[in-house]
């Protein structure tokens, strides 16, 4: 038994799980954390309020720098880093907010991903490289107006005109829609689900920006209309037919959300711990309260739980043994834990919980959607269910 002093107790990581940390990986995670520092959290709840990000392609070109997009593909520009090195990094960014978050997972686990993984060698040499520099945006579209968790029951159509491919059809919910230059669309085709790469320029291709969200301000949120685009026969995706394809991207996203979600919760955890030790009522600090103290544990349990699933789930991918049933876990539980963390988080600011002044209604109001996207609550549970007892629920 070693009877060393263990270092002192701290409260932004009360288990000590940085220990677990390689040195490496703690260097991407401050990288991250000082652009964010830098260049995001002095201006995010302005962004947040006004609907917008600043400079939009400036900050995405300043991620490209730090190696972020598409950090964990190997080759084409791509940092080829680490699945822990990935959820660190989503971790930090949406410690800052879910949008930027939401930015990065969107260009490199779903756009950069796809091409990736099922793109030809022309389309992967075409995109991928000012992608991973973020001199270009991708999206994803999957999501449709009236089809959203069942997703094989789209209705957006490719057919064959000779040689070309022509899509018809309306794609809802996009983030990065707007400002993309590329966008994956998944279609319907005589051969079953496809993937097209489609240059953002194409005729007939528009993409309005979604007005009036009250979550996810900080995050450009489109539709995409598809009036008779007309591709050339190497657009579409080679290597993949069927929901395989939009669905291995997925599963590539939710494992950065596993993390990201976390960031939110940290960050709430960490304002309300301030602002209870500062806040006076009823002639001390609300901190000491047994009630606020009840609620700080509790937030500090999940999030460490959390980390450890999250840790462990990434250890798993780069050992390849990750399933996807697993990352369904990790999203189900850290994303549900972590608004709750938000939730209470704003109880203990009391009234001020509810101004932007402080950051915890806006990763709340975030984690909102990100409770949704990449498979709600139910969906995962059902996954979840179907492995645990193999009866599927989902009809
Ligand atoms: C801010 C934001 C950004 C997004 N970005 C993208 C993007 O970049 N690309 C993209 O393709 N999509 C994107 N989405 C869309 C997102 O993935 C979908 O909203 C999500 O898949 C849910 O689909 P839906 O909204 O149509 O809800 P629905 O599928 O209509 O579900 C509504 C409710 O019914 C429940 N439900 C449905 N079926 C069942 C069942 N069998 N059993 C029990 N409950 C069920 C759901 O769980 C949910 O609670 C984004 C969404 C948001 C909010």
């Amino acid at each position: 038994m070693k009877t060393s002093t263990p270092p002192p107790f701290d409260p932004n990581d009360p288990a000590g799980i940085d220990d677990l940390l390689s040195a490496d990986e703690k260097a991407v995670r401050e990288s991250v954390r000082q652009l964010c520092a830098q260049r995001v959290d002095p201006y995010v709840a302005d962004w947040f309020e006004r609907g917008t990000i600043d400079d939009i392609r400036g900050l995405t070109k300043e991620l490209g720098s730090l190696g972020v997009l598409g950090m964990h593909l190997e080759g084409y520009g791509c940092a080829g880093m680490s699945a822990t090195e990935y959820g660190l990094a989503c971790l930090e960014l949406e410690a800052s907010d879910s949008g930027l978050r939401s930015l990065v997972s969107v260009q490199g686990s779903l756009a950069m991903f796809a091409i990736w993984r099922w793109g030809s060698e022309e389309q992967k040499t075409q995109w991928l490289p000012p992608m991973a520099a973020g001199e270009a945006i991708g999206c994803f579209g999957l999501t449709e107006p009236d089809v959203g968790s069942d997703p094989g029951s789209m209705r957006t159509r490719a057919r064959r005109d000779g040689d070309d491919w022509v899509l018809d059809g309306r794609k809802m919910w996009i983030t990065n829609g707007s400002i993309a230059d590329v966008a994956v669309v998944w279609a319907q085709t005589d051969e079953g689900i496809r993937g097209f790469v489609v240059p953002t320029t194409t005729p007939g291709f528009s993409a309005p920006e979604i007005k009036h969200k009250q979550s996810l301000r900080a995050s450009v949120t489109s539709e995409l209309v598809l009036d008779a685009v007309r591709l050339p026969a190497d657009a579409v995706l080679p290597e993949v037919r069927g929901l395989k394809g939009p669905l291995s991207c997925l599963n590539e996203a939710r494992f950065g959300i596993v993390w990201g979600a976390l960031g939110a919760a940290r960050s709430s955890l960490q304002a309300a711990l301030s602002y209870a030790g500062e806040r006076t009522q009823f002639g001390r600090p609300i901190s000491g309260f047994q009630l606020t103290q009840a609620k700080l544990v509790d937030m500090s349990l999940e999030y460490t739980k959390g980390s450890l699933l999250a840790l462990h789930l990434a250890r798993r991918k780069d050992a390849g043994t990750l399933r996807p049933e697993q990352v369904c876990l990790g999203k189900l539980n850290n994303v549900r834990e972590s608004l709750e963390i938000c939730r209470t988080a704003r109880t203990i600011l009391g009234a001020n919980g509810i101004s932007l002044e402080y950051p915890v209604i806006r990763h709340m109001n975030n984690l909102e959607s990100v409770l949704t996207y990449e498979g709600t609550v139910e969906m995962h549970t059902l996954v979840l269910g179907q492995a645990i007892t193999g009866q599927s629920a989902f009809r």
